[in-house]
């Protein structure tokens, strides 16, 4: 069994409580490390850390070209210990290493991409409308910045968020789910091997109670970055408007993948599957309402079964698997749960519905690639997050009954349209109440395109130029030039 402690100013550090829990590998069933369990205490002592490091330490001192290239030294760093990283990551949660592999291989790219944009946020002089004024605006780093993720890419939404808040001047203490807190502790470690300031980026592990919510209310963060579900969001949102703190949310989606007649079938049959077996569905954007027109709905459900039934479940680690265990139990649990449901609401199962048999060795959870039809939209299976490997599939008559159902949730995280026709891929993809669109293609991202949600999916954006702006507070300065005031009592 590893040790981990908690990462505070730059050192190792036990937990003020002297207690620890177990990281479960998700495949085996069996512990394989041991993570500190932080409290309020540990909260206070890495944003004291931070706090310092921002505003009396040497990053306090830098000038924002310098964090440019603090920044890409550090990604260096990242990528020459990315499939390490990787190794780490799969043990916590689960996910095929092919995927993870990739995951810490790009998001490096975040901290080159952030570290070139440090120097270029500029500030304006506005055209006053006043005499004898010289205007001008400068953008500075907001504060102590909590950066809390969830389990299923803990590295890579860490880095969507310490990117941009380091770039921007912040300093960081990152609470990393205590299903995967391990990758997120050994990347803090590399700050070292990188040379940046301790206190910088701090990580303290535990539970959402006892880490995240002291970190969020704590005085001195002035911003928090929270990837999450939607009640662990709404606390955060509720937490951190009652010491008017900046938030930005990044929350759950029921996304709608929409298959229109006109689609090259291959592509949209692969992209079906991509979105939501890919991760065992255990992703934001799965694609988990597959909207079918009608006309071509039987044989696509018959193409998507084939492919889906061939799906290979196994060890994360082996090239040949594609689909993994599910991360924890009780996310096992809710994705059954979640099946009963939909087959009491008179869904059909045409695919799977039930766990899956453990590959010889395993001691984890899993559960089959599972397809419903005769998924009405109001059902709860079609309005609910499972975050499984569960599809289900809705008929639609024509565009505008495409759009009356993909815009009728909740949430509105993601959407995919598969057509050949320019014209309705424009006109959907402006129609489409979500805040990434993809057109015959799914799941992409990248560090120069804003990601985030419309309504119950989020607040706020990340990546992209628009992104540092959600770390960077503005100040307006004034300069007079002109005669003496003769009437202090008049504005001026
Ligand atoms: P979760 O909300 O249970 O936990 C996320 C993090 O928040 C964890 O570190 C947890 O300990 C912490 N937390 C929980 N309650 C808290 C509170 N009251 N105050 C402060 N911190 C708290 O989410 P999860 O189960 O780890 O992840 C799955 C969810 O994340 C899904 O809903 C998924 O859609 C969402 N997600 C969203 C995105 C996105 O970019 N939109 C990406 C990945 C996952």
């Amino acid at each position: 069994m590893q040790n981990y402690q908690l990462f505070i100013d730059g050192a190792w550090v036990d937990p003020a409580s002297g207690q620890w829990f177990d990281s479960v590998n998700p495949y085996t069933g069996q512990p394989w490390a041991r993570i500190a369990r932080g409290n309020q205490d540990d909260v206070a002592r890495a944003v004291q850390a931070a706090e310092h490091a921002m505003h009396h330490g040497e990053w306090s001192r830098l000038n924002p070209t310098q964090r440019g290239h603090a920044l890409r030294r550090f990604a260096d760093v990242l990528a020459r210990h990315a499939e390490r990283l990787a190794a780490i990551e799969v043990r916590d949660n689960g996910k095929l290493y092919a995927e993870m592999s990739n995951q810490c291989r790009y998001l490096v790219e975040w901290f080159h991409y952030y570290g070139g944009l440090a120097d270029k946020v500029q500030g304006t002089v506005p055209p006053i409308d006043k005499p004898d004024v010289l205007n001008f605006t400068r953008f500075e780093p907001i504060g102590v910045t909590a950066c809390i993720t969830p389990w299923n890419s803990p590295l890579l939404l860490m880095a969507w968020k310490v990117a941009p808040a380091l770039a921007a001047g912040n300093a960081v203490v990152i609470k990393p789910s205590e299903f995967s807190s391990a990758s997120t502790l050994e990347f803090a470690a590399l700050t070292l091997e990188a040379g940046l300031p301790p206190g910088l980026i701090n990580v303290v592990t535990g539970y959402g109670s006892e880490v995240g919510e002291p970190l969020v209310s704590h005085p001195l963060v002035r911003k928090v970055a929270f990837t999450g579900g939607e009640s662990g969001g709404r606390h955060v949102n509720i937490a951190a408007a009652a010491d008017f703190k900046h938030v930005t949310l990044e929350l759950g989606g029921k996304s709608a993948n929409i298959v229109f007649q006109d689609a090259r079938m291959d592509d949209a049959v692969s992209g079906a599957i991509s979105g939501i077996f890919a991760a065992s569905g255990q992703t934001c954007i799965a694609g988990s309402r597959l909207l079918v027109h009608e006309s071509i709905h039987d044989q696509f459900v018959e193409r998507l079964v084939t492919l889906a039934r061939s799906a290979r479940i196994g060890d994360p680690m082996s090239p040949e698997t594609q689909i993994g265990p599910i991360t924890t139990e009780l996310q096992y649990r809710k994705v059954l749960d979640y099946i009963e449901i939909a087959k009491k609401e008179g869904a059909r199962c045409v695919l799977g519905g039930a766990a899956a048999e453990k590959p010889a060795g395993a001691g984890g959870c899993f559960v089959q690639p599972t397809i419903f039809t005769d998924v009405q939209p109001h059902m709860r299976i079609a309005q609910e997050e499972v975050f499984g490997p569960v599809l289900c599939v809705i008929r639609f008559k024509d565009d505008e009954d495409a759009i009356r159902i993909a815009n009728g949730t909740r949430y509105g995280l993601a959407a995919g349209v598969w057509t050949e026709s320019l014209r309705r891929a424009v006109d959907m993809s402006n129609r489409l109440a979500a805040g990434t669109v993809w057109v015959n293609t799914y799941r992409s991202t990248s560090y120069t395109t804003p990601f985030g949600g419309y309504k119950a999916s989020g607040l706020g954006r990340e990546n992209g130029i628009d992104a540092i702006r959600e770390y960077l507070q503005t100040k307006s300065v004034w300069f007079y030039t002109g005669d003496p005031v003769s009437n202090p009592y008049i504005r001026r």
